[in-house]
């Protein structure tokens, strides 16, 4: 991290930053910019250096947040037109730990609505475009975060992954993306999506900048009540297997894709690691449905409190309080967002939820117990990212079934809790960015960040 110092002044950093910003609106990756405010912040800190004050960790660096973290400053959206305008009362305790650190906040960036997608196409403000081919998209949901570290308008940004959505876009766009053990990092004051599924993580352009990060963020927090007790300071572990799941390596999968996975696998063997092939079919063949039935039901019953009374968007002219909440609701979601409130109340319904909810529950266990066996052959899982590289804008957002399919290969580490890593390796012959996705045990957070510089 490029920290403020008297040789280089925050209010330079910051300057440069919103100066990019402004070059790159044709990739539409803000929601909001703080110009003011951060300029401001940029001049106290540069006057406590001056005065030889103790400045933080991260003072005077340039950060955006994924718009799901709520903020006192300006609006969060989550890029649903239902939260607009929402001021929230509060900073999510992320934000509180980067502020107190001495970052400062640019501004906040596109998502899928609600974090529902994997492209930023089912944004309300419309497509984030990849960094490296404007054709293509960003990835999701955190594309806006993706982008605005790969175009170096910012040196980190937060994400949020529920299945995929930090190490997706930070894959397709050539950045490291790390999704934390379910509870390292808080989740307060984050917009929920399926909140045993959600981990909030960081996107950045070292492996040392996210092993920063993880120092300041990886703490308990009273106020989330699935946080785990303070881990991350242990030294990281040695790696010496690394396990490979053999069937991912399939004719579905795009050939630069399993290219990229082979030659990381050869670079491994070259320094000497031993590569064991797994065989995980409850994590090839199940994990995806698993997960495409309990997460709408938790997207429904958490979007069930946007009724048009407590935030942003309420429906005019409904005469009776039922009406009110239908219209808000159908006025105020996107249609993925209603897909999976539709989907969840299904599973959850009496008729369906031991056929589907129960059912998938169990099988999530089955998951879960699936990589404790293979971590008893392997200290590292190494897959790729996505099946694909960057997709065309248009190709998939209107087939459903064709972008769930997109998460297979990162949807199973949500559902086990587990820490996975998206390194930033090769590129397709196009030229588009290919992550690797490098997954260990719970807690093992620091040790796939050092571990990741093997790669290199
Ligand atoms: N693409 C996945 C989905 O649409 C993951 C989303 C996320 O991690 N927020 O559910």
């Amino acid at each position: 991290m490029k920290i403020a110092t008297k040789d280089n002044p925050a209010l330079k950093m910051v300057q440069e930053s919103l100066e990019k910003a402004k070059c790159c609106k044709n990739y539409n990756i803000f929601v909001s910019l703080f110009e003011k405010e951060a300029l401001e912040k940029a001049k106290e800190i540069d006057e406590k250096i001056k005065n030889g004050e103790k400045v933080g960790r991260l003072a005077g660096v340039p950060y955006a947040l994924k718009d799901n973290y709520l903020t006192k400053i300006g609006t969060t959206t989550a890029s649903a037109h239902i939260l607009e305008p929402f001021e929230a009362p509060l900073d999510a305790t992320i934000v509180k730990q980067l502020e107190a650190e001495g970052a400062i906040l640019i501004g906040k960036v596109n998502l899928d609505s609600f974090a529902h997608g994997g492209s930023t196409e089912n944004s309300y403000f419309g497509p984030t475009l990849n960094s490296k081919d404007q054709t293509r998209v960003a990835g999701g949901s955190s594309g806006g975060s993706a982008v605005v570290v790969a175009l170096d308008i910012v040196q980190f940004a937060t994400g949020s992954d529920t299945g995929g959505s930090i190490r997706q876009p930070a894959s397709f766009n050539g950045v490291f993306g790390l999704k934390p053990t379910y509870g390292a990092t808080s989740r307060y004051g984050v917009v929920a999506m399926a909140s045993s599924l959600d981990c909030m993580g960081f996107f950045t352009k070292t492996a040392d900048d996210l092993n920063l990060l993880m120092e300041i963020c990886a703490k308990n927090d009273p106020k989330d009540l699935t946080s785990l007790p303070d881990f991350y300071d242990g030294a990281a572990s040695k790696v010496k297997k690394v396990g490979i799941i053999k069937n991912f390596d399939n004719d579905s999968v795009n050939l630069d894709v399993r290219k990229a996975v082979k030659s990381a696998t050869e670079t491994l063997k070259k320094k000497g690691y031993e590569i064991v092939e797994l065989e995980m079919p409850v994590v090839e063949n199940y994990a995806l449905a698993v997960y495409y039935v309990i997460q709408p039901a938790e997207v429904a019953s958490n979007l069930s409190r946007y009724d048009g009374i407590r935030y942003g968007f309420r429906s005019k002219n409904s005469e009776r309080l039922d009406d009110l909440f239908s219209n808000t609701r159908d006025e105020g979601f996107m249609k993925e967002n209603k897909r999976r409130i539709m989907i969840g109340n299904f599973v959850l319904s009496s008729g369906s939820y031991d056929a589907y909810f129960l059912k998938a529950a169990k099988a999530r266990t089955m998951i879960i117990k699936e990589y404790e066996d293979a971590f008893k052959k392997c200290d590292v899982i190494m897959t790729p990212v996505a099946p694909n590289p960057a997709f065309k804008l248009g190709e998939k957002v209107n087939d459903p079934v064709a972008m769930y399919l997109e998460d297979i290969m990162t949807v199973p580490v949500n559902l086990a809790g587990l820490p996975g890593l998206s390194v930033p390796f090769s590129e397709s012959k196009e030229g588009l960015p290919i992550g690797i996705q490098l997954i260990g045990p719970r807690r093992s957070d620091k040790t796939l960040i050092e571990f990741s510089k093997e790669l290199n």
